[in-house]
């Protein structure tokens, strides 16, 4: 529809050019000069008169020179008798041949029909050029059993593993792929199999479709790319269909890669009837698996795919002759994200004292893609601030803005707003500060980003995949710390709090019903995992504890948060001196750096708490 009114647009101005044009040729080939009848009387008794064409009351005049003028006789008398009457030569005139032509001729047709029809026919034209175009468009809308599986350009914006950072063992499995494509014979006369489907697993931004197209760039063979999702349109059948023909095309050209991306838009658990059309996906992941059933023994299609979430994938997917092959990719670890960022850095001026390893500390749980965006941020930033390359300030300061949002110094704040967030901040701080363990302070700032007024950044010291109950300990009353702040400095609280309290009540029921914290209830999970919950399993009433459990459940939430909040009230309660010192400072300087918190606390000798 939108390619529509664009070539209606189009068709428009080419019609206004084109008049404009036409009108100017027109006006010049209709104006040879006229002549009056005495100026042509002159030229013929000068003998410069070659030949005239009378139509009617117009004569068309040839000079001896060749050029064409025009005059204009009077109505009723004769031409010979007009010219004798303003005094012709009679030999002159005897020497110009005079033709006297019929009006209804050819060219007096064409000289009335051309400027007229002209318009009218290429507007024809043009309306039959759009109208193809459309119907172009429609029959693509209409050719559903087409998938429009994709041949990656092999050379230009190729990406190779070098490309591709960290993913150490990732790499190596596919590049075990990359191989047998390239020779097949060597493992066929091993008698092995080889790998029909190779799925990839990770969070979202972990490198899934770059490692794809890296194994594009690696294997000379061609590479077929589709997004689940385009199986899957208005109509139904369509997606299987599609399945077929990429299959298909893909066999067509083997030895060969299908790139399925994002397949849990088609691949998820059947039968759960949760958000309607799942027919439809029923359909498409029935034909997938009977594609990848009919494979030939030596058929030499490799299907590679990517989803994010693997958790939910139909178990007949992952059946031994389908995707066999699994590989989880990983957020990076310090040591990736650094070659992360390196990578990303490299067309980018970095200034020399710019530390990619201390940027690396700076962002776990970033993904590789998080990493990229930051590296880009950081550019823009530099390039608007005018420098010539980018300092670490600026990327620092980016990974705020990717954490939170972009920074709103601008934002209308009160006195008293700015009062409030800052003892709050200061709260969340001095509590991470207060207890044994809790990760170390980062940086405290009051200057608001996104939705939030202010933050406090605390850090691991170095990565971390477990987590202890008492690390969790602290993390509640840390999160507790600006509530409790708020509360003991002004007597009450604001709805600055709402989101700390949102993530405190998340956390402490996770560790109720998902890590088997609590003490009263044991290790023991409860409910579906949040997944299931999406998919619609836990509308099926498979709650799988009682009402009773339930009610202990909460009550185990609430002691968590209780306890949290008595340790956060007790520390803002007992270093009240410090609180107010570090809040004065963020009054002030609105930042601070992990060391000029430190700085602040040092006079105080806080000695570390355990929660
Ligand atoms: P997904 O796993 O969601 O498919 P992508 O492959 O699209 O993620 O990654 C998004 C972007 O993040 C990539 O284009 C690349 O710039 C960056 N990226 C992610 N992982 C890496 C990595 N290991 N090395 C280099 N760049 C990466
Ligand atoms: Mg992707
Ligand atoms: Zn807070």
């Amino acid at each position: 529809m939108k390619l529509l009114y664009k070539n209606i647009a189009w068709t428009i101005l080419a019609l206004v050019a084109f008049s404009f044009v036409f009108s100017l040729i027109a006006d010049y080939g209709a104006a040879p000069k006229a002549l009056s009848l005495n100026e042509l009387v002159a030229k013929i008794n000068t003998g410069e008169v070659a030949s005239i064409i009378v139509h009617d009351d117009t004569l068309d005049i040839t000079l001896t020179d060749k050029t064409v003028m025009t005059a204009q006789k009077e109505g009723e008398a004769g031409l010979t008798e007009t010219l004798k009457n303003y005094g012709v030569e009679t030999a002159a005139l005897q020497a110009v041949p005079i033709t006297v032509e019929d009006r209804t001729g050819g060219r007096f047709w064409a000289s009335v029909l051309i400027p007229t029809l002209l318009p009218v026919i290429a507007m024809i034209a043009i309306f039959w050029f759009i109208f193809r175009q459309a119907k172009g468009g429609q029959s693509q809308a209409f050719s559903f059993g087409k998938a429009s599986v994709k041949l990656f350009a092999s050379d230009k914006d190729s990406v190779t593993f070098k490309d591709v950072a960290g993913l150490k063992e990732t790499k190596q499995e596919l590049e075990e792929i990359v191989d047998f494509l390239k020779n097949p014979k060597k493992f066929i006369d091993m008698g092995a199999r080889i790998p029909r489907g190779v799925l990839l697993m990770g969070a979202p931004g972990t490198g899934k479709t770059l490692l794809a197209r890296a194994v594009a760039g690696e294997s000379n063979v061609p590479f077929f790319h589709i997004s689940a999702s385009e199986f899957v349109e208005m109509f139904v059948g369509v997606g299987a269909s599609r399945t077929r023909d990429a299959f298909a095309t893909a066999k067509k050209s083997a030895p060969s890669i299908l790139f399925i991306d994002e397949i849990d838009a088609i691949g998820r658990q059947r039968g759960t009837g949760m958000g309607g059309g799942h027919d439809e996906r029923e359909q498409t992941l029935n034909q997938i698996l009977v594609e990848m059933d009919g494979f030939e023994r030596d058929t030499q299609v490799i299907v590679l795919a990517a989803t994010n979430r693997a958790d939910v994938l139909d178990e007949a997917l992952l059946r031994p002759g389908r995707f066999d092959r699994r590989i989880t990719l990983d957020n990076p670890d310090i040591n990736d994200r650094e070659a992360i960022l390196k990578i990303h850095s490299k067309d980018k001026p970095l200034e020399k004292t710019a530390d990619l390893r201390k940027v690396a500390t700076r962002t776990p749980g970033f993904s590789g893609a998080d990493l990229a965006n930051l590296m880009n941020e950081a550019a823009i930033y530099a390039a608007r601030n005018n420098r010539q390359s980018v300092l670490q300030s600026d990327i620092y300061n980016s990974i705020e803005k990717v954490l939170m949002g972009p920074e709103r110094r601008g934002k209308a704040v009160s006195a008293k707003e700015r009062e409030i967030t800052a003892y709050h901040e200061a709260g969340h701080a001095l509590v991470a500060a207060s207890l044994k363990n809790s990760d170390p302070v980062h940086k405290v700032s009051i200057v608001s980003r996104g939705y939030a007024g202010g933050y406090t950044m605390k850090l691991p010291l170095e990565d971390e995949h477990l987590r202890t109950r008492s690390q969790f300990m602290a993390d509640l009353a840390m999160m507790l710390g600006g509530y409790a702040a708020e509360e003991a400095m002004f007597g009450e609280m604001s709805t600055g709090a709402s989101n700390d309290l949102q993530k405190v009540s998340d956390l402490a029921r996770r560790l109720v019903t998902h890590y088997g914290m609590s003490e009263k209830l044991g290790p023991i999970t409860f409910g579906k995992s949040t997944d299931m919950i999406m998919l619609g399993r836990e509308f099926g009433g498979d709650k799988n504890y009682s009402e009773t459990m339930a009610t202990q459940i909460d009550e185990e939430v609430r002691s968590f948060i209780a306890r949290g909040y008595a340790t956060a009230k007790k520390i803002i309660s007992t270093r009240k001196k410090a609180l107010e010192a570090v809040a004065k400072a963020l009054l002030e300087k609105e930042v601070l750096e992990q060391e000029e918190f430190n700085a602040v606390i040092a006079p105080f000798k806080l000695k570390p708490l355990l929660a």
